[in-house]
């Protein structure tokens, strides 16, 4: 335990951008960070996009940096494959119990040269590719995710199933493996918590109408990002199952809309991005984009999509819709803005899944003793203190936790979470 008994420690809780940015500045500020990560590598979802609405600026080189700094800072303990299982205290002074998952890789002595990947013969697909690579038992869930160290999968290993297998212990010339890796348990005393816990996306497939898993054509926002990436399964090419490249796509933004009952806040701009990345890759290619609300607030959002438009992006208002398997192709049926019937027929169909709260947002709101709001994310402005407190005094709250938002205002309210922190206020403005 520090010797101050946790008085300068912070929990953040979340790797993504949201946390990263906070635990930087919160170690500048002179705090010990514990930073809490579920997955085996950090950032969250901006490292599995290529380019950044309004600019295109490459998501990469926004977030290395600010990666490489992480790993540098002796002031933050990184904590992957990690969760808060218990909370007890009261600001200034709470306890938290954290459960470290055993990885069975030394991050000390492993180097990330891929060599036991290579050599394990368990192939699976890649849940960070969304299916459409194979990972192995042993794995980093990208090129380029960090830290650079994989971990094995014990669901799938063979070892771990009873079966003889050795092939990454032998492979590893750095005996790094380390199969008697153990689950650890953490103490920590910390003086605040900082919940960034970012997002989840709406499961198209309850959706039947909207074809998804059943027309081959039919892609998740999430898969076309992973297929525009340059590092994803397809190094950057977009093309359809078959191979070959679409002559047409057609975006279907705010698919959920009805169901979450509340807007997304950034579908429309990601949806203009992905008629960005048509138009960059496949210059020839028609783009359509099916909306029911085409929200870009303030000038320069209004410019990137007056740009799309004069780029050949086709704009359709649409309801209604339904997706079905064409012959070749995808068939949307849909309802216009007079109401009448319509049809569209394209190559490639992209869904954009509403926000929903991240996934485990009710167990950790209990084991924290904060409330959700009526859309099951985070709470903000308890006690009537401002946008990144909670209703309990010491645990805030940033980013996509209290709901659906852009990278902008994720980096604004982790700097104002940040202020909270060190001044010991709720964060509002007095
Ligand atoms: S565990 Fe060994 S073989 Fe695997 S990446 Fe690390 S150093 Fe390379
Ligand atoms: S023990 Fe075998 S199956 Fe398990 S991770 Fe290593 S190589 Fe893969």
């Amino acid at each position: 335990m520090d010797e101050n008994n946790g008085h300068d420690d912070v929990l953040v809780i979340g790797a993504g951008m949201a946390g990263i940015e906070a635990s930087l500045r919160l170690a500048q500020a002179g705090r010990h960070v514990h930073l809490v990560e579920e997955r085996p590598c950090f950032g969250g979802s901006v490292i599995r996009f290529e380019d950044i609405y309004p600019n295109m600026d490459c998501a990469t080189c926004m977030i290395a940096p600010l990666q490489q700094d992480l790993l540098q800072n002796a002031s933050i303990d990184l904590l992957t494959l990690s969760r808060v299982e218990k909370v007890s205290g009261n600001a200034g002074k709470f306890k938290v119990r954290v459960k470290k998952k055993a990885s069975y890789v030394s991050a000390e002595t492993c180097i990330g040269c891929g060599m036991c990947f290579e050599a394990c013969p368990v192939s699976l697909d890649n849940d960070f590719e969304e299916g459409m690579a194979q990972r192995k038992a042993i794995y980093v869930p990208a090129a380029g995710a960090l830290p650079n160290v994989p971990s094995i999968d014990t669901d799938n290993c063979l070892r771990f199933k009873g079966e003889e297998c050795n092939a990454c212990i032998e492979a590893c010339m750095f005996e790094a493996i380390v199969m008697d890796d153990k689950d650890q348990v953490l103490d920590l005393d910390v003086e605040a918590i900082l919940v960034a816990t970012g997002y989840g996306l709406m499961d198209l497939k309850p959706m039947k109408r909207f074809g998804y898993g059943k027309v081959p054509d039919v892609y998740s926002s999430v898969e076309f990002e992973r297929l525009y990436a340059s590092n994803g399964p397809t190094e950057g090419e977009l093309k359809l199952r078959s191979g070959d490249a679409p002559s047409s796509v057609a975006v279907v933004q705010c698919v959920g809309r009805e169901e979450t009952g509340y807007c997304s806040a950034v579908g429309c701009l990601n949806s203009l991005k992905f008629a960005h990345y048509v138009n960059h890759k496949l210059p020839d290619a028609e783009m359509h984009v099916l909306h029911t609300d085409m929200c870009v607030p303030g000038k320069t959002h209004q410019r990137f999509r007056d740009k799309m438009v004069e780029h050949g992006a086709d704009l359709v208002f649409a309801t209604d819709v339904k997706v079905e398997k064409g012959s070749p192709g995808v068939k949307i049926a849909y309802k216009d803005g007079a109401g009448k019937a319509a049809k569209l027929k394209v190559d490639m169909v992209v869904l954009a899944p509403a926000f929903v709260p991240s996934e485990g947002s009710k167990e950790l709101a209990d084991i924290l003793g904060v409330p959700l709001d009526g859309t099951g994310f985070f709470a903000q402005g308890g006690n009537g203190g401002g946008p990144v407190s909670t209703a309990k005094e010491g645990i805030y709250v940033a980013g996509c936790a209290t709901g659906p938002k852009g990278i902008s205002q994720v980096v604004m309210e982790a700097d104002m979470a940040v202020a909270a922190i060190l001044t010991g206020t709720d964060g509002g403005v007095s």
